[in-house]
């Protein structure tokens, strides 16, 4: 698949490429230049979820014409190398973030699809408060609330 770069972001995305091509090689990934792109993607949007779709449609938007097939590849890859997590939501859709290594709950929008994050400390002491009253330690834990928008 041709990767397109627009002549006004060449000089920007040839400086970034720099970091991203070590950082995939660190990993134990081989530079290509789809993987940079996503990278980038991922590491410059304001969004911090991300569907296989939405960045299909953010590199097409960037100009970028970047095949469905391969962002979901790459996405995989980055999963299996712990550069990003895979959310499963909802049966059959995922959804990716960048592993920062902060812990945080998710809501997710029943309507909109839209995934808004959170974090309780009461929430935190309540759920090692249970394990321990059962006799248990929290490994990990995974909590998402499906909401919807009260407003009309
Ligand atoms: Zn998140």
């Amino acid at each position: 698949m041709a990767l397109v770069i627009k002549k006004e972001h060449l000089g920007k995305a040839s400086l970034n490429k720099i970091n991203e091509s070590n950082y995939l090689r660190q990993v134990g990934l081989k530079a290509t230049s789809a993987r940079i792109r996503i990278l980038q993607l991922l590491e410059q949007s304001s969004t911090l979820h991300f569907t296989a779709e939405g960045v299909y449609k953010a590199l097409l938007d960037a100009g970028e014409e970047i095949g469905l097939g391969t962002v979901y590849r790459v996405l995989a890859q980055f999963e299996s190398v712990g550069l990003v997590i895979r959310h499963n939501f909802e049966e059959g859709r995922s959804v990716f973030e960048r592993s920062n290594g902060h812990h945080h709950d998710h809501m997710v929008d029943i309507d909109t699809g839209d995934v808004i994050e959170f974090v309780s400390d009461k929430i935190e002491k309540l759920q090692q408060e249970i394990a321990k009253k059962h006799g248990y330690e929290i490994v990990s834990h995974n909590m998402v609330l499906f909401v919807k928008s009260k407003k009309k």
